[in-house]
């Protein structure tokens, strides 16, 4: 789960981060009072939309010499005016994809002087089951450039859960980003702060770029993306308000209500499928025949007819799927239970494209009957391979 820059900030500040005083602003009208509220003489208009790279981002219909979604203002005035300009229009930046987000929120900050911009991220290495840190020199930039071109200028290591995080993992941080004196002791400081907050509030990833030293040498933190694990978020309450919903994939929210395992995708064919492994495994199969899969969807074990509706519902909702293939091995789930979800759904929201079934398992002649005896246009197949050649022909001829 992710939440805006805004909130990161405020939740870090609680935690005692140095951050800039801010206003989020959901009405244009609002901006001039909230921009009012801090004394400049710099304001920074920053979209909140859940991706990166906005400063470099471009809005759609932009007009000669707009600016990005980050700009700074020299007046209330002007800072009003650049949070009218960005409210309620696609802003698109290399994390957005081409489709670009909605932006509904502006964060008016009091700007800051820099000295120095520079990069530092926690996040979970799942290589060595630890919270790393990764910090850089380079920051303000895009660190996979960064990575990519100059990847001696990235520093990274990991803290043992056993001893947790101690002085000279914040040394360590502070020395390679090329700190001195007194910011030796502020950094260890910080990222101990930043630590506490990373492990008390289950987050996968807090990416701070740029973390900034200012002309008179003490650091804040400039920029904050943080990211939840959605599996421990029923632990925090105050975390879980956080959600804009209006951020995430429709299907994605819809699928989470009634507990599927969806993912949406790229590509052109729809799959409903039970059990992850074979999920992953038919995804791979329709690209070995040539198309790409539209979504991942595990309808899980115990799946109800009600559910394999509302994930048949979902699949047929995305524009991109132009064929849908069904693929299930009955163990605990059934086939004929399979087999009523879908026949439930095509009535209820019709059928457009091609639809491939391959039922496999416990009661699989009673789901085939069920399917058979349902007037329904389907393709039969018989195994994982026949039902991926039969949908990627049925799409693309
Ligand atoms: P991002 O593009 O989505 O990563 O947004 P950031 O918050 O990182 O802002 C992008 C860039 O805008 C930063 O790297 C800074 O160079 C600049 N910027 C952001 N806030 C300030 C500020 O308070 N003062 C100044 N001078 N520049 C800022
Ligand atoms: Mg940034």
């Amino acid at each position: 789960m992710n939440i805006h820059e805004y909130q990161a900030k405020a939740l870090l500040r609680s935690y005692g981060a140095p951050v800039s005083d801010g206003r989020v602003v959901l009405k244009a009208e609002d901006a001039k009072t909230a921009a009012g509220e801090m004394d400049g003489p710099l304001w920074v208009v920053k979209a909140q939309i859940h991706a990166g790279g906005r400063g470099k981002g471009t809005f759609k219909e932009a007009d000669a010499g707009d600016k990005g979604g980050v700009r700074l203002a020299k007046s209330v005035q002007e800072a009003a005016e650049e949070a009218q300009k960005m409210l309620g229009r696609t802003l698109v930046t290399h994390q957005t994809g081409p489709a670009g987000k909605q932006v509904n929120r502006i964060y008016i900050e009091d700007g800051s002087d820099i000295d120095r911009e520079l990069y530092l991220a926690l996040l979970v290495d799942r290589q060595t089951s630890r919270v790393s840190f990764v910090c850089s020199t380079e920051g303000g930039m895009d660190i996979e450039e960064v990575a990519a071109s100059t990847p001696e200028k990235i520093l990274s290591f990991s803290v043992d859960p056993a001893t947790g995080y101690q002085p000279f993992h914040g040394r360590r941080v502070a020395f390679s980003l090329g700190l001195k004196g007194a910011q030796v002791k502020e950094c260890v400081k910080l990222m101990g702060i930043l630590y506490k907050a990373f492990m008390e509030k289950d987050m996968e990833m807090l990416e701070i770029n740029p973390l900034i030293v200012m002309p008179g040498g003490s650091l804040k933190v400039l920029d904050a993306k943080v990211g939840f694990d959605g599996n421990a978020t029923y632990r925090h309450p105050d975390i879980a308000e956080l959600r804009d919903e209006t951020e995430e994939d429709s299907k994605e929210l819809e699928a989470s209500k009634y507990d599927l395992n969806y993912i949406a995708l790229d590509g052109e064919i729809g799959c409903m499928v039970n059990g992850a492994g074979l999920a992953m495994a038919t995804m791979d199969i329709i690209k070995l025949y040539g198309a790409e899969p539209a979504n991942f969807l595990d309808v899980g074990g115990g799946a109800t007819k009600e559910k394999v509706t509302e994930a048949f519902k979902i699949i047929t909702s995305d524009d991109n799927v132009k064929g849908i293939l069904v693929n299930i091995f009955g163990g605990i789930m059934r086939c004929d239970v399979i087999a009523e979800g879908v026949v439930a759904a095509v009535k209820e929201v019709g059928l457009q494209v091609p639809l491939v079934v391959r039922l496999e398992g416990t009661n699989v002649d009673e789901g085939k009957a069920i399917i058979n005896g349902s007037g329904l246009n389907v393709i039969a197949a018989d195994n994982l391979s026949d039902g991926a050649e039969k949908i990627v022909k049925a799409v693309k001829g």
